[in-house]
Formats: C-alpha cells, sequence, structure tokens
C-alpha cells in the first residue's frame, strides 16, 4: 500500500483550475520542503550505473497547460527518462498509425506483474498485455514508422524532443550498460519474435527501445512533455502541435491502468491522475486540462516508483484538487 499523508493535507474536490499562480509556487516550495529528508526506497541496481545515482536528488516540476512553470529543487539535475519514454513513444505511434493499428498488436489492460515480466507475456499467448510493460512497450517502438531500427529510433528521439520543447540527446554511458546488462529484455524481444508480433529483427526492436530508455529529460522536461498530454497534444512550451487530442486522451487512459506498473490501482484510490514512473526515479503525472507535474527522485519502491515521487504527486493532487475522481457536494 502507498504510505501517503491522507489526513495531513485537506482532501480537496476536484477544481476546474488550477489555483493562481503564487499559491501553486508555494505549494511546490512546501512538498519539497516536506520530503526533501525522507530517507526510504532503494535506488535501482539491477541497470548498474544507475546504482551510482545521487539518492538526495530531489526536483519537482509543474508546468502548466497554458505555460507558466513552477519548479523547486534539483531541477536542473539530468536523468534518464526509462520507462516514462512508453507512454511517449505509445502518443507518437498512436498518432501515426491510428488507435485501431495499435490496439491490435498491444492490449490495454494491467498486467498485475512486474513490468519486466515474461510470464505475463507467455499467458497472454505472446500478445502483450499493454504498452506500459516492457513487452508491450518494445511491440510498440518497433511500431514506429521508420524503414529499420535506426529510422525508428531517429523519429523517436524528434518526437521525443517535441514533447520536451528542446532536443533530448542519449545518455551514452547508461545505454551502454543496459545494453551489456538487459538479458531479460533480450528474452523478451525473442519471445515476441517466436509469437510473430515484431515486424523487424528483435535486436533492431530491442536497440530502438533501449536507446528510448536512455534519453536525457530534466524535471521540467518530464512536466512540459505531461503538459503536451494535458493540453490536448500542443507543447506550451513551444506553441506547437506534437500529436492530436484523441491521442492525448488514449494516452492517458492507458496510463490510468497501467503506467505505475502493478501499482496502478493503488496510485489512483490515493492520487487519481494518469501518470508514468521510470526506474531512474522519475514520475509524471498529468491532470487533463491543467498541466502535468515531473517529479525526480532515485530511490524507489518495490514495484520501481520513486518514493518522493509518489509522496509529491499524492500531496500536490489533493492540495491543487487534481484528483480525476473528485466532485464537490452541491
Ligand atoms: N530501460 C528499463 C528496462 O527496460 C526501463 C524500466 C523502467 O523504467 N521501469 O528495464
Amino acid at each position: 500500500m502507498f504510505e501517503t499523508d491522507v489526513l495531513e493535507v485537506p482532501q480537496s474536490a476536484r477544481t476546474g483550475s488550477l489555483p493562481a499562480e503564487s499559491s501553486v509556487r508555494t505549494l511546490l516550495h512546501d512538498v519539497h520542503e516536506r520530503y526533501r529528508d525522507l530517507q526510504e526506497g532503494a535506488v535501482a541496481d539491477y541497470i548498474p550505473v544507475l546504482a551510482e545515482a545521487d539518492p538526495d536528488l530531489f526536483a519537482v516540476s509543474l508546468a502548466e497547460a497554458a505555460g507558466p512553470m513552477h519548479t523547486a529543487g534539483d531541477t536542473s539535475a539530468l536523468f534518464t527518462i526509462q520507462s516514462i519514454s512508453k507512454a511517449f513513444v505509445l502518443a507518437l505511434v498512436t498518432d501515426a498509425i491510428g488507435h485501431e493499428s495499435v490496439h491490435e498488436i498491444v492490449g490495454v489492460n494491467n498486467t498485475g506483474l512486474p513490468f519486466n515480466s515474461v510470464i505475463a507475456l507467455e499467458l497472454n499467448n505472446g500478445s502483450p498485455m499493454n504498452p506500459m510493460v516492457n513487452a508491450g512497450a518494445i511491440a510498440t517502438t518497433a511500431l514506429m514508422p521508420g524503414r529499420d531500427g535506426a529510422a525508428k529510433f531517429e523519429a523517436i528521439q524528434e518526437g521525443l524532443s517535441a514533447f520536451a520543447g528542446r532536443p533530448l540527446r542519449i545518455d551514452e554511458t547508461v545505454l551502454e550498460s543496459e545494453s551489456a546488462s538487459n538479458h531479460r529484455n533480450r528474452g523478451i524481444a525473442d519471445l515476441l519474435t517466436s509469437y510473430d508480433r515484431l515486424r523487424i529483427p528483435a535486436e533492431d526492436a530491442l536497440d530502438a527501445y533501449t536507446r528510448q530508455c536512455s534519453l536525457l529529460v530534466t524535471s521540467d522536461d518530464l512536466a512540459v512533455m505531461g503538459a503536451t498530454l494535458a493540453a490536448g497534444g500542443v507543447n506550451p512550451r513551444t506553441g506547437r502541435r506534437v500529436v492530436s487530442a484523441e491521442v492525448c486522451r488514449d494516452t492517458l487512459a492507458i496510463l490510468a491502468s497501467c503506467g505505475m506498473y502493478e501499482l496502478s490501482g493503488e496510485w489512483m484510490f490515493e492520487i487519481g491522475l494518469p501518470a508514468k514512473s521510470g526506474v531512474s526515479g522519475g514520475i509524471v503525472a498529468v491532470a487533463p486540462g491543467k498541466g502535468a507535474v515531473g517529479v525526480f527522485s532515485p530511490p524507489l519502491d518495490r514495484a520501481g516508483n520513486s518514493v518522493r515521487g509518489l509522496r509529491t504527486c499524492a500531496y500536490l493532487s489533493r492540495a491543487l484538487g487534481l484528483n480525476l475522481f473528485a466532485s464537490p457536494s452541491p
């Protein structure tokens, strides 16, 4: 169960808009103060180089769909986007080939199992259950338009940069570390091939996927990327349309059911927002029409979600009235 400060923060009913900019800024500062000394969770180490992350790093950013940006903490810290890329690659692929074609290859239901589960794929006859676990994400990456793996990754890098509103580059050290240790993902990609779910060589799909996970972002980038989904596909930093409003809706629906892995139900129960996390410690939580929160803090819970990130999102969801399921009493 998630530990959240349920009783300490007033549970606001969902609001139609964010409060005034000054109170959002104050709240961000407060939440950063509140959780900066929280010492829970453990930094991921199954990708060797991630074990070197500084557990004290903690950054919170909130990008409003209307443009303003609010920040607190180590917002200049760069970290690899990891699984959060899955959300935005899904959006790009859905925009390019359409809702139906994506749905033919990957499902939309939670596996109830860890993100790198092999058995989840086997139990579903080789059809990935959803695009937020590794099997579904590798299959989704392979659907990106492009003549080969390299061209697909190039389109993904460009698309993720459009979501962030600035060019994103690869962390070569993380890429090398993960490429040398991702035997499990290799097994998953080969299994997808054995079930005839990949139209390109498993090695190429895996390489493009590992590269997308190695793109460097800041908490500000995550907030802007999320705010683009919150603003019907138009990036509030650049004013550029990245994907259609329908694609944002589809993507957020999948994040709501599958974004936080096997703890997605608990996340929805406590926080009530579509969100995605990654093993390097990032979380993006999206409040449709309002904006998005980007948090970074490396120590993780057992499912791979940032502990400070989780508490921060719970606090902000309550304090800002973001929970999608809350309504004011008449
Ligand atoms: N690159 C990581 C992997 O495939 C991403 C996992 C994650 O962030 N949960 O294992």
